[in-house]
Parts: C-alpha cells; structure tokens; sequence
C-alpha cells in the first residue's frame, strides 16, 4: 500500500486529521518526477506551529517558484499519530505527495528555539533516517538547518550535514545550484559540503576539529582542511525592496497558533537591549517601501481568503510612519472584513488611538514589556523604557476605557537584586492606583509575566551566568508573595527546568550530542510545550552521557574564552559586545542605531540603517 492510502485508512483514528492531510489553499502541486531537486521543508514541530511561521511561508513559495525545484511541508506528527505510525509502519511523509523524507535531495530543518532539538532528531527517526551526518553518505538526502537556533549551532553539528546562517532566500538558491550540479555529477557527499562550505553563510561543522582544555572549555576551533573558512560570516539581504515575498501563502484549513496573512515590515532592531538575541543577530535594520507593503497586502488578501493581516517586525513602532501605514492599510481591507493586528508595537497615546480604530468593539489587551522593574536595571539591560512612558500611556489607556493590561519581565537578570523584584511589585500597585483614581467604570485586568533571563550567543550577555534553579524558585515566591497584596493582579512565570534546558542548549558545544541522543532513546518531544517537559528525562539523559549541565548554563564565561559559536560571524564585533557586558556593569546605556551609531560592525554589510545615516 502507497504512504497516502496508508495514512488515510488511519485518519479518523487520530485527533485533528486536517494536520495531515495538506491540500491547503494555496498549496503547490507538481509532478515530483519532473523536478532536478527535491526539498522538504521540516518544521520541527506541529502543524499548527509551523504554519504560523512566516519563514516556512517566504521559503515554500519562493522555492516554488523555480520549476526545477520541488519544495513540500514535513511537520513532526503528534503522539497519537506517531502511535499509530509506528503500528502500521508508516514513515514520516510530506504533505504536497506523501512522500517519505528519505526519497528527497535535500532535508531542510528551521531551528526557531532550542527546545525543539529532539523534535528534529525524532522526524529523522521517523524517517528511518541515521542521526548522526558522520553515518550518512550520498545515498541518504543532505540535511541542513538554518534559522535563530543556528547561530550556536554546536549541540546540534553530530546531525547536521550543513547550516545556513542568517537570511536564506539568496544562499539557499546558491546552495540549491551547486547541489544540483553535483548531483548530475553523481557526487561524494565530502566532497560537496567541502564546495559548499566555499558559499558564504554556510557552516558545515564537520570540517572542522574542536580541542578542549583539561577544565572542559574549548582550546581551539580549526578547519580540517586548507581553503576551509576560519570564520563563518551570516548572509543578509542588502535591499530589501529586491528579496522576494510571496503574493499567495499558503492557507491552513484547520485553526493555527496564528491565523493570518502576515507581512513583513522590516528586518533588524535598532534597539540594543543587551539580553535580546535576535536584537544582534538580525542587525542592520532595513526598511521595506510602504507602497509595496500596501500592495502585497491587497493581493495577500485575495489570494488567501484569510481574514486578519498583521504586521510583522521586532519594534513595530520603529518603522517610519507606521500609524500612517497601519490606516492606509486598514482603508484597503476594512470593507473586507478583514482585522489588521499590530504586535510589537510600543505604547503611547497616538498608538492607542490606533488601536481604538483598528478595533472599534473589542479592546485589544495592551502589553509592555518593561522587563526589569527598577530603572538601574532597566539600564543594565539598556531596555529604552520609562516608569513615566509607562504610567502616563496607562492613565490615557483606562480613560479611553482600555481595561486590560499585560506587563512582561525577567527574573535572574545580571546584577539583579530583591529590590529589583520589589519594583516589579511597585510598578502593579502603581497601576492599579492608576485604575482606582481613573477609571472604576470597568473591571480592570492586570497581568503580570515573568520570565527566567537565558543568556544567549552573540549577546552583550553571552559571558553571564544563569541562576540556579533553586534561586528561580525563590525569587518567583518572593514576586507572587507581593503581588499577592495587589488584588485582582494576575502571577504567571516560565517554568524554571524548562529555562535551564534553553540556558543549556543555547550557549551549548558539540559534546551535547550524545545528552539529545539520549532524551530521544528517553522519550524527549515536544518539550517547549511544557505539559509534555519532563525535567527528570533529561536529568537522566545528562546523568547517562556524564554532562554537568550546570557547565553549560550556570557557569561565568571569560572574555577570553574561547566561546563555541565563535566561529560565527554576525556582524557584530566581538569587541564591541564586551564594550557593551563592561558598560551593563555600570549601568551606562548605548543608544538606539536611530540616535546614534555606536560602530557594532555590522556597516560590513553594507547596507540598511548603517548607511543611512554615515
Ligand atoms: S553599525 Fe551603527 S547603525 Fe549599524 S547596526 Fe551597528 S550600531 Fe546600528
């Protein structure tokens, strides 16, 4: 029996079927025995997930583009449907053909957080496909990873042939046409990461040696072989007016985490804030034209049936004339029944006013994200928030009848103190003084979010230590103590294993691979959904390997430590990341790239903000 007549004699035994079944609006269909290279586009996660990502949108389409190229969806099966695969010996399959992963050139993987990384081996499992790169050979398919994730991509280099770093519409192409050409040739698959690891933004790990010292740190990081580049520099599309965006996405048929047409504003954050990973590694801004943008939202619109469209970037605000862009957008699709939704926007009375004409029935929830709750460490972090900004836009908010509010934060932050903590409590009572004064005619929801500060690679804060576990769980008690004074506030916070987990991965080396390897053979997925995280596994499987995780996560780096992702070149100078760990240290902050250059590095490439303004 076909892999398609196999799943769907089992469809009505699993919950969800439409996770399987592809056939969406906008889904490309092609004869997979015309193309020269076949692509699987694996979201390491479930559908629902995945299809809420823009990226897997902008690569489907564009690869689709190219007649010589077939790219189809492969998406992780839930526990029910693994089940029942595993029963029917049913492999992990597309969804455009049902095809097995294995009859396809290329396997390529998007690594958007760390938690996923057993999710990835577990779709090559499926596939019956060896984990390891090193037991592949040509007759296996390449498999590549890109994304944020790959920024450290270390704990991951045993399994993966290739990474892609940075942004993926030109050097996927790029690496597409060589592995095309290779693949006439009948190649060596050595002899093709070799060639490969020539393109730059493409990291192929297996090419070179990592020595450690006796007290576990790396000694040295050096390419095999001669021609092999020592560092690897992350690909950016200069001008964004040029890079392709799609004017048809793909439309799920079944309810996702995000249902909506989403455009792209900008790339890059100008801000700075010295904890936020995709703040360096996105770097330079680059605007995209407003007509543009206008149009693609028309031609989105009809071409996708979707009735919410909204603005994507990670500082909505900072795009030029947003508000103007956000009405002349809403004038186009408001008679259309369409919503227009604005995250990432910064708060104040012109974006309140905003929001009140996008939705005239509903008010929307408003969020800030001060993340500290004093202003010396909200200097430390270089987070560019007042307690003014906040209060003065929160008056306006309730007498304008806004009544809920969501405030983010983070616990264990460098230099924080319990009276750091304290200040997330004054800032609650504040508010609903605010509310006591101002409003009283609604009920008033206040939310309050923690979360545990994860250093992150490529970070001002990449040398910091994460707090132990212990010190989390204190620290949570000491907040939901105080809050629990202010009535009607609402405590959430991340859950602390599951922080640690991120705080290892993410700053970990290659001899993690043996701990991932082992929390699969345990049972590890779908850990970022913390109903299915089981701290004790991976306990086990470090535990198993004789990994201290604690190495990883806890531990103070030296500036001059050899660090494992130094190997990766994101634009931004080693230097001036230890400029900016030096200035947290005495609370000075650093500009927005908006006010002022403060010469990262990233004017290497040459475009974007950086030259606007030299
Ligand atoms: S070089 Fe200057 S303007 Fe460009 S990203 Fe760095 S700080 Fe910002």
């Amino acid at each position: 029996m076909i892999v398609k007549d196999k799943v769907f004699d089992v469809l009505f035994n699993v919950e969800r079927p439409g996770r399987y079944t592809g056939n969406e609006i906008n889904m490309v269909v092609k004869d997979k025995d015309k193309v020269d290279v076949r692509f699987a586009f694996c979201f390491p996660d479930l559908y629902e997930i995945g299809m809420s990502h823009l990226g897997l949108k902008i690569l489907y389409h564009m690869l689709n583009e190219r007649e010589d190229i077939y790219c189809e969806r492969v998406f992780l099966p839930w526990f029910d449907m693994q089940e029942i695969m595993k029963k029917n010996q049913i492999p992990i399959f597309s969804l455009e053909t049902y095809s097995t992963i294995d009859e396809f050139d290329i396997i390529g993987f998007t690594l958007q957080y760390e938690m996923s990384y057993t999710n990835l081996l577990k779709v090559l499992e499926l596939g019956n496909i060896p984990l390891r790169s090193s037991q592949r050979d040509e007759n296996y398919p390449i498999v590549i990873a890109g994304g944020p994730c790959s920024f450290n991509p270390e704990p991951l280099s045993s399994f993966i042939d290739l990474f892609v770093l940075g942004e993926g519409e030109e050097v996927t192409l790029e690496l597409i046409d060589l592995y095309k050409d290779y693949k006439q040739k009948k190649y060596k698959k050595e002899e093709f990461l070799i060639k490969a690891s020539q393109i730059e933004g493409i990291y192929v790990p297996s090419l070179y040696d990592v020595l450690y010292t006796k007290e576990g740190t790396i000694k040295s990081i050096t390419p095999k072989y001669s021609g092999i580049p020592k560092i690897v520099k992350k690909r950016i599309i200069k001008n964004l007016e040029n890079v392709y965006f799609p004017q048809k996405m793909i439309t799920p048929i079944i309810e996702v985490v995000h249902d909506r047409v989403t455009l792209e504003i900008f790339r890059g954050c100008a801000r700075g804030c010295r904890f936020c990973q995709a703040g360096y590694i996105y770097r330079p801004v680059r605007f995209k034209n407003k007509e543009s943008l206008k149009a693609t939202t028309i031609n989105l619109i009809k071409t996708s049936g979707s009735n919410e469209v909204s603005l994507s970037s990670l500082s909505t605000s900072d795009y030029p004339d947003v508000e103007l862009l956000a009405r002349d957008i809403l004038r186009e699709i408001e008679h259309k029944k369409v919503n227009l939704s604005l995250p990432s926007l910064r708060l104040d009375s012109t974006t309140l006013e905003l929001l009140r004409e996008i939705d005239k029935v509903r008010k929307p929830t408003l969020t800030f994200a001060p993340e500290a709750g004093t202003q010396r460490l909200r200097d430390v972090i270089n987070k560019n928030i007042t307690e003014d900004n906040i209060f003065s836009t929160i008056q306006t908010a309730f007498e304008m009848g806004f009544g809920n509010v969501k405030l983010y934060f983070m616990l264990g932050l460098p230099t924080e103190t319990d009276d750091d903590i304290l200040g997330i409590y004054d800032i609650a009572k504040r508010i609903k003084d605010i509310y006591t004064k101002t409003a009283k005619r609604f009920r008033l929801s206040l939310g309050i979010s923690t979360s545990f500060f994860v250093p992150k690679a490529h970070t001002p804060f990449q040398w910091e230590g994460q707090i132990t576990i212990e010190e989390m769980q204190r620290k949570a008690r000491f907040l939901k103590e105080k809050l629990k004074k202010i009535k009607g506030v609402d405590y959430s916070y991340h859950d602390y294993y599951l922080s640690k987990m991120e705080a290892v991965f993410s700053r970990g080396d290659r001899r993690l691979d043996v701990v991932l390897e082992n929390a699969l053979k345990l049972g590890c997925q779908f850990d970022n959904w913390s109903d299915y995280f089981d701290f004790s596994k991976w306990e086990e499987a470090f535990k198993n390997a004789g990994v201290d995780y604690s190495f990883y996560s806890d531990r103070i780096r030296d500036h001059d430590e050899i660090l494992p992702w130094d190997i990766i070149d994101s634009g931004v100078d080693k230097e001036f990341l230890i400029k900016e760990h030096k200035k947290s240290k005495e609370a000075k902050t650093t500009p927005s790239c908006f006010d002022k250059c403060s010469l990262c590095g990233a004017t290497t490439f040459k475009g974007g903000i950086c030259f606007a303004k030299v």
